[in-house]
Formats: C-alpha cells, structure tokens, sequence
C-alpha cells in the first residue's frame, strides 16, 4: 500500500498548501481519504482527477471536504473524454444534507458507510470508528490483501477505544492539532502529549502526526510525542510518502 500526504494542515491551508487528504494506492487503484481545501490542486502532482477510483470522506467539516465541489466540477469538465465513468464518494449519512451533496449529476455518487458495517472499496477493507468531534466523524482502519494496515485518526480528541482500534497498524495516521498542554481536547482535538498516550497504548509501526498546528516548529510534536512513545515519528509534509508492506 503506498500512501501520499496531500494535505495536512489544521483548519486552511498555509501558503500552496492544503488542509486534510492522503492518497492510497494498492495496485493500480486509487483512494482519496478527506478531501480538503488545496487538495484538487496538490492531489494533481501524484495523478489526474480521472485516475481516482474512489473518495472517502471521515466528516463534513471544510478542511476536510472544501474541495468536494471542484471535484465534482473536474468530473464532470472530465466527462466528455469518459461518459460513463462514476466516482464513488463515500460518507456517513448522520447529516442527511451533506450526505445528498456526494452525488451530484451523473458524475459522482454518495455511497453510505456504517460503523457496523466493513467497507470494501477496490481492495481496500475499510473498517470505521466514531470518534469524538463536535460533529459526526470516523477513524478508519484500512487494510489490503497482503496485510498491510494503515489507521487514520481524522479528527478526535483522545479515547482508548481510539488505541484500542489503531492497535498493530503499521502506520498510525494521528491528528495533532496542537503541542503538549494546548487547550484543544475540549474542541475534539488531540495535543502532541494525546498523540503519545495513544501511540504507547497502541504500538504502531510508525506514526505521522498530520493535521498540524499553525504555530511552532512541528519538531517539538516529534520531541512531545516520544515523552510517552518510543517508536518511529514524523510529521507530515506535503508528498510525504511511504510504502507499506504487508506479510
Ligand atoms: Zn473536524
Ligand atoms: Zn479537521
């Protein structure tokens, strides 16, 4: 499984840059995760807009769907060369209005995901978690056919259900929205001292703390982080990619 940051930022964008999305690529097949403000443009670095074979999104908050319609723009300016194509865009259905909003024409279509429910999307397994936020969200536990597992926390303050959930991963995609003593948990956020506590619970291979801060050297996350958690950390950069390997 190959994963590219394509944004990472905490709320907007900093300067060419973009807030949540993180390509998987497994085979030939693409997978948007979140798809945020700067995504569409950042994202075309790595593959054409036609070359998506499906979206997902953990919630509805802007930095994390801002650039949901040019998506559905590009589909359909992109239409002409490939009628029949359907993007697949799959969310939650707990706010009825941005669910409907996934589908649109005959270009892109909503697809409901269930936290009782695994997904299969091309060949990735998708399992979800609820997670805590002011508005309806999901972690995700993706997993490919050779083992390969990959956990995302979208957006979340810290639970143990949480490291429970990312337990194993052999990589950890944390939120770390701000540094260690920051008042960010009450907004349903994680600080670099969360992200440590969940790490030391859950073992991961290795960690990437994304949706980052907009003050401070991100560095002193890594430093906070491994107060609690002795494993492999970075921070996400735009293109910042890996490959994981299963069994
Ligand atoms: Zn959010
Ligand atoms: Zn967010």
């Amino acid at each position: 499984m190959n994963v590219t940051v394509i944004g990472y930022w905490h709320g907007f964008p900093e300067k060419d840059e973009a807030t949540s999305g993180y390509l998987l690529e497994y085979g030939q097949y693409k997978l948007l995760i979140d798809c945020g403000s700067g995504v569409l443009a950042k994202l075309q670095a790595y593959c054409t807009v036609e070359e998506l074979d499906a979206v997902i999104l953990s919630h509805y908050h802007h930095d994390h769907k801002a650039d949901l319609g040019p998506l559905q723009y590009a589909s359909i300016i992109k239409a002409a060369e490939n009628p029949d194509k359907q993007l697949p865009i799959y969310g939650h259905r707990l706010n009825e209005e941005q669910f409907a909003g996934l589908t649109f024409q005959h270009v892109t279509t909503g697809i409901e995901y269930k936290e009782e429910e695994q997904a299969t999307i091309g060949p990735f397994m998708v399992q979800f978690l609820r997670t805590h936020h002011p508005v309806p969200c999901y972690a995700m536990k993706i997993t490919v056919a050779d083992g390969a597992t990959l956990v995302y926390t979208a957006d979340t303050s810290y639970f143990d259900q949480l490291a429970d959930f990312s337990a194993g991963a052999d990589l950890l995609i944390a939120e770390c929205s701000g540094y260690a003593g920051e008042r960010v948990t009450q907004f349903g956020h994680m600080t670099s001292s969360c992200v440590g506590k969940l790490a030391a619970r859950a073992q991961p291979s290795q960690v990437l703390l994304s949706h980052l801060p907009h003050h401070g050297e991100h560095q002193q996350l890594i430093r906070e982080v491994q107060r609690d958690y002795l494993g492999a950390v970075a921070t996400a950069e735009t293109g910042w990619q890996c490959v994981l390997a299963g069994e």
